[in-house]
């Protein structure tokens, strides 16, 4: 009933292990080896470390119930920007070994490895191997890899070694992992069509691919084929490259009690927006290809401006003249505000630099910046600012000359 070939197709399916807690973990190191929750925000523990899992404690607990099952655990709050910029980094490393990688959820992809096995001289579990090496090596977080001719059989293989596992489904053996797997675990299976399976004594996967198809029509619908098709080694679901995992923006935005009209200090608290994002932009080694600015009006009406970047960038003085024009086009002369704020969209590991531009200034800017983000790391993160932001805190507060300014806008 299966395929003679062992790849017709290879599919890898790329799962994170933790990954909430393994993010926590890579950015604070007292969290590695510890029983480690998220969810202090909500007292609910929405993800937990493989140390939390064996001590018994289970997802959607409640936290005091979980303090009182393990006392020492770490509970943490849950911090979805950080998950979503480590998922960004995971997807483009992916797409340094393949170019059809779909982004199925935050820590969650497919990946076409077909034919690849001839460009790395190396087997496809070797291949798989590399890539979990190196997602370990540079962003310090655990994946495990299902391979296998099928999205279907990729997933289901990704689980069967966790963590930190590499699990390859040859098509010969495809048979051999689908008699230890029950219906219900079958990616696509829900509980009432299980149920429904059950009524007919199929209960692992091995009893579903082995019915014929007419049964299959017969009983279920559409999808359903597919999966059928799909244990069985027949690739019919495709990687859709398309899709985008939703929340992928760093932002910064500052309310006001005092709703403000005056152009010098919104433009102010604007660039100080646009630094702070910047920074967390190259904590993460990401940089952005579209920048967002907006402003909220005193009667809650949000004004946007979104501006495509020539060149994807982290670095405030790169962007300034591109944040102004945004403010200009959406700044009104007698209106007031309660809001201003900055998104950097679009995020990239890859700073990519047009054929036009200035690579000396960006490269004088970079370093200039990796020097500021030492100094700040040390000394506290307002320690160097640009002069035009800390102006605009001091007008505000009716100070004539800021007594902070340690960097004047700088010319690179
Ligand atoms: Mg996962």
């Amino acid at each position: 009933m299966f395929s003679v070939s062992s790849w017709p197709k290879a599919i890898a399916h790329i799962d994170a292990d933790a990954f909430f807690v393994e993010c926590e973990r890579a950015t604070n190191p007292y969290l590695k080896d510890r029983c480690v929750a998220t969810g202090k925000e909500r007292g609910i523990i929405t993800a937990l470390s493989y140390e939390a899992k064996a001590k018994g404690i289970k997802r959607g607990m409640m936290v005091y119930e979980a303090k009182r099952i393990c006392p020492e655990i770490v509970i943490i709050e849950s911090d979805y920007e950080k998950y979503s910029l480590f998922s960004i980094r995971m997807f483009d490393i992916l797409r340094r070994f393949s170019p059809v990688v779909e982004e199925y959820s935050v820590d969650e992809a497919f990946m076409n490895l077909t034919g690849l096995r001839r460009l790395y001289h190396s087997s496809y579990e070797k291949i798989a191997k590399t890539i979990q090496e190196t997602i370990k090596r540079e962003l310090d977080i655990s994946v495990s890899i299902g391979i296998a001719p099928t999205k279907v059989l990729a997933k289901l293989g990704s689980k069967l070694n966790k963590p930190y596992g590499i699990t390859a489904i040859k098509a010969k053996e495809i048979h051999i992992y689908l008699k230890n797997i029950r219906v219900e675990d079958i990616w696509g299976i829900g509980k009432n069509t299980a149920a429904l399976l059950y009524k007919f004594n199929i209960k692992t996967a091995l009893d579903f691919a082995n019915q014929n198809e007419y049964f299959i029509r017969r009983y279920l619908s559409k999808p359903y084929i597919a999966i059928y098709k799909e244990l069985k080694g027949e690739s019919v679901i495709p990687i859709d490259e398309k899709s985008k995992t939703s929340y992928k923006s760093i932002s910064k935005a500052k309310s006001f009690h005092k709703a403000i009209n005056d152009k010098d200090i919104l433009l102010g608290e604007l660039i100080n927006n646009l630094e702070k994002a910047c920074q967390k932009a190259r904590r993460y080694k990401l940089a952005a290809k579209r920048l967002i600015v907006f402003l909220k009006t005193d009667d809650f009406k949000t004004y946007t401006a979104k501006i495509k970047l020539k060149t994807a960038s982290n670095i405030p003085n790169i962007l300034t003249d591109s944040l102004k024009s945004g403010f200009m086009s959406i700044y009104k002369e007698n209106t007031s505000y309660r809001q201003t704020g900055v998104a950097l969209a679009e995020l990239t590991t890859k700073t990519m630099y047009d054929l036009f531009d200035n690579i000396d200034r960006i490269k004088k800017a970079n370093n200039l910046y990796e020097a500021v983000d030492k100094i700040n790391a040390t000394y506290g993160t307002k320690t160097i600012r640009l002069a035009r932001s800390d102006m605009a805190v001091e007008k505000k507060k009716g100070r004539k000359k800021p007594n902070v300014t340690i960097m004047k806008d700088i010319k690179v």
